[in-house]
């Protein structure tokens, strides 16, 4: 130890970050080549790091010089910018939405504007004028398909349901 510094200790922190730094890139190098073989259309399902790091090396006709290894040499790729730039990723859509008591009066209170009405007189005509699952056309009611388009309906996202099916349909 010198002027109480350890440099032993030093050391190992160095090298310490110097792998971490390695690990970091070929993780990145790594994440690049699967998503460039992906846009290929390749199917990476149970395809082992190694041969799609040969299937990209192959594909996009690189030649990895025999005496570096691999993992180094994709390191390089990444370092000198070869790599093709990765997709962004998206977020995964919810798929549980919880119902507030603020969504759910929203809701209602959509049910009962004159937007609504036009809406659900629109998918009445367009599904033929009548309930969709049994043809009555008994006090139809617009039954929502889907919500991804709540507010702002289109006339798929609308079935007419008569006052029974509806009932029926939401188990009441
Ligand atoms: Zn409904
Ligand atoms: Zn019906």
């Amino acid at each position: 130890m010198i002027g109480g510094i350890d440099h032993t200790n030093l050391e190992t922190m160095a090298h310490h970050n110097k792998s971490m730094n390695y690990h970091i890139k070929l993780k990145a190098a790594k994440r690049r080549i699967f998503d460039a073989l992906e846009r290929e259309g390749v199917n990476l399902h149970g395809m082992k790091h190694k041969k799609r790091i040969s299937t990209f090396l192959t594909m996009f006709d690189i030649q990895r010089p025999i005496e570096i290894r691999t993992d180094a040499f994709i390191i390089q790729l990444y370092e000198q910018d070869i790599l093709p730039e990765p997709t962004p990723k998206k977020r995964p859509e919810k798929k549980v939405k919880i119902i507030t008591d603020e969504w759910r009066q929203k809701y209602l209170d959509y049910l009962k504007s004159p937007e609504w009405r036009k809406i659900r007189i629109e998918c009445i005509i367009h599904w033929g004028g009548k309930c969709v699952l049994c043809c009555s056309e008994d006090r139809l009611q617009g039954h929502h398909r889907t919500y991804k388009n709540l507010y702002h309906e289109t006339v798929e996202d609308v079935v007419p349901l008569c006052f029974k099916c509806h009932k029926i349909h939401h188990g009441k």
